[in-house]
């Protein structure tokens, strides 16, 4: 299968999954992950009309963006060390989808020019990785962007433990849904983007609320 022909697929199963779920497909964005992937498989996502990309580390994402088209959108969507902070905020990402701390704020913060869009990550299940603040911390990180000149939360992230049966991330997905609720409550912040789904379970995150998934495999082949 061809990436414009991947992509077509993964269309047709968000709009079935907007369908289901009573959303509007407009609700959903789609973040296409080309990490490991050459610039040539950007250019032919490009050509079939898509515009957002993921990459999950900076360095890699250093060397790729300059080369593909002005015109395409990159998010941050992989953990970010405070001592890569500096060229995160460089201007190569329009959003950055893995802060989980209050020291990367601030070096954040100190390094962008520009307001920066970014989502908490949240490890909602509090297994497997220890990427994502505890749900306890969020409110506390939210507070610390909400303090600095330039950091702007706009929602949440989360990766949920693999299982081979995607139905189990579900139970995440809607803790992350029920969080975000709790945190605008009591932080006064608005919470609209859910970063949640990818690739064997981007339906049922789009179910449970998602506004963008971030699929890479099911575009670009495996890894
Ligand atoms: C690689 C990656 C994805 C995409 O994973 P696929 O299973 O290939 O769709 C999504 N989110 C993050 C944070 C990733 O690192």
């Amino acid at each position: 299968m061809s990436i414009r022909g991947n992509l077509e697929t993964v269309e047709r199963r968000i709009s079935a999954a907007c369908e289901r779920a009573g959303r509007k497909r407009g609700e959903v964005k789609l973040v296409a992950v080309s990490k490991t992937k050459p610039v040539e498989a950007v250019l032919e996502a490009a050509g079939a009309g898509q515009i957002l990309f993921g990459e999950n580390r900076v360095q890699e994402a250093q060397s790729k963006i300059p080369l593909c088209p002005g015109s395409l959108q990159w998010h941050l969507i992989g953990h970010l060390q405070s001592n890569k902070a500096r060229i995160a905020a460089s201007g190569l990402f329009r959003m950055i989808h893995s802060v989980d701390s209050v020291k990367l704020i601030h070096a954040l913060d100190e390094y962008t020019a520009v307001p920066l869009p970014v989502l908490i990550q949240v490890n909602v299940s509090g297994e497997g990785s220890k990427e994502g603040c505890a749900p306890a911390e969020a409110a506390a990180l939210i507070e610390s962007a909400n303090g600095s000149s330039r950091i702007e939360v706009h929602g949440l992230m989360t990766i949920p433990p693999f299982t081979p049966d995607p139905e189990k991330a579900r139970i995440h997905f809607s803790n992350l849904w029920k969080l975000r609720d709790r945190l605008q409550q009591e932080t006064g912040t608005p919470l609209p983007e859910l970063s949640m789904g990818m690739s064997h379970d981007f339906e049922i995150a789009i179910e449970e609320g998602a506004t963008f998934i971030r699929v890479g495999s099911d575009i670009f082949g495996n890894r």
